[in-house]
């Protein structure tokens, strides 16, 4: 199975597709992700993405199809792929399109995840996470026993950190790229007639995986 995964910042698609891979083989693609191992590499290409993630700007698409490209040809499998964050403009969702149609591979579904703007800035400038082990923490939903320090590494002296582009004013940034370059991908994906599953992230994550189960059964991708 091949599903793009879409939604604002903080709708919870991370949460999702991690349940997802468990329930279905699949490789887990987050552009997000990918570009932020990038970034720790140091390297000339990890700088400048940072100067366009850091201010809660769109990587220029010939830089992100050129990545996604390769990560998706080498991990593309029989057991299939979730992308998560890519596409994020049209362009990418017609470069995509020409990839998959050159491997005569096709999307099964669209999972788009919105929630309100208010919710995602509450979720995302709350995040925190440990430089050492990688737990996330939340400063409300999630804190950690040790206030500003993680509670698994280093007898409570490991202080949390908050990325970059989690800072509110970034978070209204990311959000307003959004609604301009990844909002009409949705309506490309609608016209092409894929199965578009959408879902109402405002609720507990329990939730919206059992909203997002049974819409993957009502369109045949589930038993
Ligand atoms: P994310 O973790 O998915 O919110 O991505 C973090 C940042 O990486 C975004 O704010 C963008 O700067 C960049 N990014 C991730 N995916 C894409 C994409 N498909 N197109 C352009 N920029 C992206």
């Amino acid at each position: 199975m091949r599903l793009v995964l879409m939604g604002p910042p903080g709708a919870g698609k991370g949460t999702q597709a991690k349940r997802l891979i468990d329930e279905f083989s699949m490789v887990h693609l987050s552009s997000g992700d990918i570009f932020r191992e990038v970034r720790a590499s140091g390297s000339a290409l990890g700088e400048r993405l940072a100067a366009y993630m850091d201010a809660g700007e769109l990587v220029p698409d010939d830089l992100v199809v050129s990545i996604m490209a390769q990560a998706i040809s080498e991990s593309d499998s029989a057991s299939g792929i979730m992308l998560d964050g890519f596409p994020r403009t049209v362009p990418q969702a017609e470069a995509l399109d020409e990839q998959l149609s050159q491997a005569s591979a096709t999307l099964d579904a669209v999972v788009v995840i919105v929630a309100d703007d208010d919710v995602i800035v509450e979720r995302i400038t709350g995040r925190r996470s440990c430089p050492e082990c990688g737990k996330i923490f939340h400063v409300t939903f999630m804190p950690s026993a040790a206030g500003e320090f993680c509670d698994v590494c280093g007898d409570g002296k490991v202080a949390l950190t908050q990325r970059e582009d989690d800072r509110e004013d970034v978070v209204r940034q990311r959000l307003a790229a959004y609604l301009a370059q990844t909002q009409p991908v949705i309506g490309y994906y609608r016209r092409a007639g894929l199965k578009m599953i959408e879902l109402n992230g405002n609720g507990s994550p329990e939730e919206v995986t059992a909203e997002l189960m049974t819409a993957l059964q009502a369109v045949g991708l589930r038993n």
